[in-house]
């Protein structure tokens, strides 16, 4: 496996890249970030025991923030295999009104032309996977029309959500008393589009798509999934929200306040870093800033780790 950054022609930005074999390449696309979050207003209140080390100790500092501010990234990933050209997860996107997520606000990111340097037109796209329906997963599922209409911003792909997450969301849309304001206006923008449309495939955990093993990561939404993807001797996990900041490598860090099952989530998150450190599986997570690829180490009695991957 090769760990490299790329550069793109024309655009100030390195991106990380993971080869796993010679038909696998996975590359890390920030939507957004690294931005700089409160601490409280992502994972509240945080107390380590006296005998554990703050996982934050045996971080850099200038690369995941400090312990009261810290760095999120908001990393879309995509897959390049035998099976075609897959997305994970969708950013904020261009242009959505966001107006109670002020940073989110109008954005219009580069991230098409991203994919263009990386020689792809949006109809190269063949999948594209949420692994939850929030609005900071969901927003490059969309593009407006000149019609004022929201439409898929890729018309060849088949989009992916776990048939529970869309259950939980579409009983939640039924009660409301308004649509409009929804996952921050993302429910009306850039999920019904979708799952109106004729390429919306709802899938159980478990099932495989586009080469990739759905994963069921219950307790930040109902449904949320990850992704396993194996090639050559490597395997690597995308991890969604299960995991938002390194800090939470400690057992003794809550689940963030965004989490629907705080008690769930915190659960979800050490069984999956235990299988992390066990297999020595690569992780690709959601948030964390670059560099985001890593392995864990370590167990749930002294405590996870980052380990870093070396570069070439
Ligand atoms: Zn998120």
């Amino acid at each position: 496996m090769k760990h490299k950054y790329i550069r793109i022609s024309g655009l100030p930005i390195s991106l990380e890249q993971l080869e796993l074999d010679d038909d696998t390449v996975v590359t890390c696309i920030p939507d957004l970030g690294p931005v700089q979050w409160r601490r409280d207003q992502l994972i509240g209140e945080v107390r380590f025991e006296e005998k554990e080390p703050n996982p934050a100790s045996s971080m850099k500092i200038s690369e995941y923030g400090l312990v009261d501010t810290l760095s999120l990234s908001f990393n879309i990933y995509l897959v390049q295999s035998r099976a075609g050209n897959i997305l994970i997860d969708a950013g904020i996107g261009s242009g959505k009104r966001r107006p109670d997520r002020p940073a989110w606000d109008g954005l219009s990111g580069p991230f098409l032309a991203i994919l263009e340097g990386l020689g792809l037109s949006p109809i190269d796209i063949n999948i594209v996977v949420n692994t939850h329906l929030h609005a900071d997963h969901v927003g490059w599922n969309t593009v407006i029309g000149s019609d004022g209409v929201w439409h898929p911003t890729f018309p060849s792909a088949i989009y992916v959500t776990s048939a529970q997450e869309l259950d939980a969301m579409l009983t939640i849309a039924r009660t409301a008393s308004s649509s409009s304001r929804l996952l921050h206006g993302a429910w009306e923008d850039s999920v019904k589009p979708i799952i109106d449309g004729p390429g919306y495939m709802a899938v159980q955990p478990g099932e495989i798509v586009g080469g990739l093993q759905t994963i069921a990561l219950p307790g930040h939404t109902p449904g949320m999934i990850g992704l396993i993807l194996r090639g050559g001797s490597e395997t690597i996990v995308f991890t969604a929200d299960a995991i938002h900041h390194p800090l939470q490598l400690s057992s003794n860090v809550p689940a963030s306040i965004f989490c629907k099952n705080p008690e769930q989530s915190v659960q979800t998150r050490m069984k999956l870093l235990e299988t992390c450190a066990r297999d020595s599986w690569v992780i690709a997570p959601y948030h964390f800033p670059n560099p985001t690829f890593c392995r864990i180490k370590g167990n749930k009695a002294i405590g996870f780790q980052i380990e870093p991957l070396g570069v070439q």
